[in-house]
């Protein structure tokens, strides 16, 4: 993240962003914006003010929000999956494959993306000589997040404490190259050593002036000009860091990788971004006085929802409330704020049953058929029988009457 401008406006409308990126112009010397790609997160006032003061710029819209708005209306794994493969699908037809099988999975989803245009979010119909693949909007709410505290603030300590954060940063960037192990960032060297890794499974084979024709393993043919610095799958010309393709090309000829890789990357173009300070200012106790009356602070109204001091939540986030304090309370006992989880959405296909049906067995272990046989051990049952007592004829008569005997004298 380099910080390159920032600004404080009354009110977010058309009016204040072209004001913004007037000045911005201004200080860049952009001459048609052709040169210069933005990326947002397709802010309603933003986008006009783009049209009016930049027309021919690209302005790319980050797919993080552009997904958040479309699971409002196609929810689902398997929809978020083909999205994010759409975006990142670096070459036409490959975009087009990838449209074709949202298609076949939900018609509605793919009429609601189709309609917006696909070269503001994904990577297929971005231009190449910007040398940047950025589809998220992260770098914005990485600075927004730094500088949360200074926000609410009175507008003097506000910008002065930007300005600090900004001074910082900027002075540990310029100290943290010093101490690059390589020619390259930590962060283009660990890509390169992936794309490294990768480039063992293709097979290149020369045409001619440094040009290419590299077979991958698992299928495609891919066409790599090392002179252009170009690859028929495009991620090179994207980025500027040579794909697996191109790199298995430069170990073909056995030369370096660095000296195919965008100057951008390197040491001393990165020196050089960071080499301007941001001077140190003493507290307003020690400025000089100039004599002139003290500038008025302007009327200052409360716009709804501002300053944002919370983080909008995203619709798959849900607040769990703070569980219920102990009774009686223990003495170290301390309460639990509430919380933010993010709700794992279940695939509920309503047209295709049958792929749910095929899913399923494989997210159940399968039963253990080791079942012991029934022990067929069974003992006989004892034969020997007792012979029944033979009734005494004489016994029993006697006993009945006997008793009948006993009743009619207790009843006299
Ligand atoms: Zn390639």
């Amino acid at each position: 993240m380099f910080p390159l401008a920032y600004a404080v406006v009354e009110i977010e409308s058309k009016a204040s962003w072209i004001w913004f990126l007037e000045l911005l112009i201004a200080d860049l010397g952009i001459q048609n914006g052709l040169a210069w790609v933005f990326i947002s997160d397709k802010q309603k006032r933003l986008i006009p003010a783009m049209q009016t003061v930049l027309p021919n710029t690209e302005h790319r819209m980050c797919v993080r929000h552009l997904y958040n708005n479309f699971r409002g209306q196609h929810t689902g794994l398997a929809l978020k999956h083909l999205l994010w493969a759409a975006a990142r699908a670096t070459t036409l037809p490959w975009w087009e494959a990838e449209m074709d099988n949202l298609k076949k999975e939900d018609a509605d989803a793919w009429g609601w993306l189709i309609e917006r245009p696909a070269k503001n979010w994904s990577r297929s119909h971005f231009a190449t000589h910007y040398k940047c693949d950025l589809l998220l909007n992260n770098l914005c709410e990485s600075f927004n997040a730094a500088i949360i505290d200074a926000r609410d603030k009175p507008i003097l300590t506000c910008l002065e404490r930007i300005r600090m954060y900004i001074m910082i940063r900027m002075a540990n960037r310029r100290a943290s190259c010093q101490h690059w192990r390589y020619t390259v960032g930590p962060r283009i060297f660990n890509i390169i050593e992936k794309n490294k890794l990768a480039s063992s499974q293709c097979i290149p084979r020369l045409a001619g002036e440094k040009k290419y024709q590299v077979s991958q393993l698992y299928g495609g043919e891919f066409v790599v000009d090392l002179r252009a610095k170009t690859c028929s799958c495009r991620r090179w010309d994207l980025c500027g860091i040579p794909c697996p393709h191109a790199i298995s090309a430069i170990f073909h000829r056995n030369e370096d990788i660095e000296d195919y890789l965008d100057k951008l990357y390197k040491k001393d173009p990165y020196l050089k971004t960071y080499g301007p300070i941001i001077g140190p200012v003493p507290s307003i106790d020690q400025w000089p006085r100039s004599g002139l009356l003290a500038i008025k602070p302007p009327n200052f109204k409360i716009q709804p929802g501002r300053p944002r001091k919370v983080r909008t939540k995203e619709p798959g986030e849900v607040e769990i409330p703070a569980p219920v304090p102990p009774n009686p309370k223990p003495p170290n006992w301390k309460p639990q704020p509430a919380r933010l989880r993010r709700i794992f959405i279940k695939i509920r296909c309503k047209l295709k049953k049958a792929k749910l049906q095929l899913l399923k067995p494989r997210l159940q272990l399968p039963k253990p058929k080791l079942m012991l046989p029934k022990p067929k051990l069974q003992l006989p049952k004892p034969k020997i029988m007792l012979p029944k007592p033979k009734p005494n004829p004489k016994l029993k008569p006697k006993a009945k009457l006997k008793s009948f005997m006993q009743i009619s004298k207790q009843g006299q």
